[in-house]
């Protein structure tokens, strides 16, 4: 069964379709919105290798001519190396601003895929076909593209609103159970920010999620989307609402700019830990209760995601460097720290003027060095 998901923003509504064998329809669900009948699919190797000859059928039997545009795997692609190597690519086949690229892979390709199409000739179509459940459930839905910097993750993008998503549950059978954790801890956020019956849900049901049963990850993957699409109807630039999908992610950043934005520890690890941190500073600063912050980590700890620092790849992290790394985080305005935080479970809000000490002075209690 496919479920369609919409996206509502006016001139630049699409659907998201969640199912099992999108890949295969690929071309019919393409080609209303090409001009001419090719696209530049954008994939890396990996992904390309497992799945390129699946997707490229698809196209070919709708008679659309696909050209590969393949790149390395890893973050380390999110760059202006990779921007600049994909946009001349797309320029050597010609493109047109009437052509589409389609972006074929989890969030590193989704991202500079999209970008790219955002910056290319001032900016052409593209769709996302998202192959990892992070990239499914979060990065392929509401149009935030960037690459990184030296100076830190995603600080160069632009907002870029895909024509089309398609989820194809499939793809996921050959993604890695350590990827898998790492999708399910933004699956678990959706519950944690803002629906207390879905993160109960996964507290009975996140086994047969990451297990990959069909109609528990359907059901999952869908009903983040769904969170997902509303969130960005309701504020697609984040001035408000928006900033919720931010949850844990300060903590997850700092503990990215320490480990390297590698395979040291993954995006969604550092997500997952970063959301534990999130909950017991809620509770120590009187906010939420300790019951539910407890409850909180145990959510993320049954999926095998890291909940303590000790645990965390990188430990012992330093609270100095952690705090310094979150003053110059994006989201912090004006030199006051902003914080996703929870007032109980299902119950996240934008927490504005926290106070850097209190955040040290956490992170030393929670095991960092002082
Ligand atoms: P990724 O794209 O690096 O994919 C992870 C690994 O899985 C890669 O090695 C890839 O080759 C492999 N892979 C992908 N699909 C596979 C499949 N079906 N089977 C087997 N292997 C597969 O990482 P990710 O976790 O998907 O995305 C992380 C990126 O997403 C980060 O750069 C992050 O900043 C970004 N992100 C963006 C947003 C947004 O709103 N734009 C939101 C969240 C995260």
């Amino acid at each position: 069964m496919t479920r369609a998901i919409p996206v509502g923003l006016g001139g630049r509504a699409y659907e998201v379709l969640v199912g099992r064998d999108l890949l295969d329809q690929a071309g019919a669900r393409i080609a209303p919105f090409l001009k001419r009948p090719r696209t530049a699919v954008v994939s890396d190797e990996t992904v390309w290798r497992l799945h390129g000859e699946r997707l490229t059928a698809a196209l070919t039997a709708a008679g659309i001519e696909a050209h590969p545009v393949i790149v390395a795997p890893g973050e380390q692609t999110k760059s202006f190396e990779g921007l600049a190597d994909v946009t001349d690519r797309l320029l050597a086949l010609e493109l047109d601003r009437g052509d589409i690229v389609t972006a074929f892979g989890g969030g590193v390709v989704g991202d500079l895929a999209g970008f790219a199409a955002a910056v290319y000739k001032r900016g052409i179509d593209f769709v996302q076909i998202p192959t990892t459940l992070l990239a499914q459930v979060d990065s392929s839905v509401g149009g935030k593209t960037a690459i990184d910097t030296p100076r830190g993750k995603n600080l160069v993008g632009a907002f870029h609103q895909p024509r089309l998503v398609l989820a194809d549950l499939s793809v996921l059978d050959t993604l890695s159970e350590r990827e898998m954790r790492a999708g399910y801890a933004e699956v678990i956020k959706y519950g944690l920010l803002g629906d207390r019956d879905f993160f109960e849900w996964l507290e009975a049901n996140g086994g047969k999620v990451l297990t990959r049963e069909p109609g528990a990850l359907a059901h999952a993957v869908a009903r983040s989307i769904e969170m997902k699409a509303e969130i960005v109807a309701e504020d697609e630039r984040e001035q408000g609402r928006r900033a919720l999908l931010n949850l844990g992610h300060t903590f997850a950043h700092a503990l990215e700019a320490e480990t390297g934005y590698g395979a040291t520890l993954l995006h969604g690890e550092a997500v997952g830990v970063g959301q534990a941190l999130a909950f017991r500073f809620s509770a120590e600063l009187g906010l939420c209760s300790g019951q539910d912050a407890e409850r909180a980590t145990r959510g993320i700890a049954a999926a095998g995601l890291p909940v303590r620092l000790a645990e965390t790849p990188g430990h012992p992290f330093d609270a100095g460097r952690l705090v310094h790394h979150m003053a110059q985080d994006k989201k912090a305005e004006g030199g006051k720290l902003t914080f996703i935080l929870a007032r109980g479970l299902g119950r996240a809000f934008t927490a504005r003027d926290v106070d850097a000490e209190a955040v040290r002075r956490f992170l030393v209690a929670e095991g960092a060095r002082g």
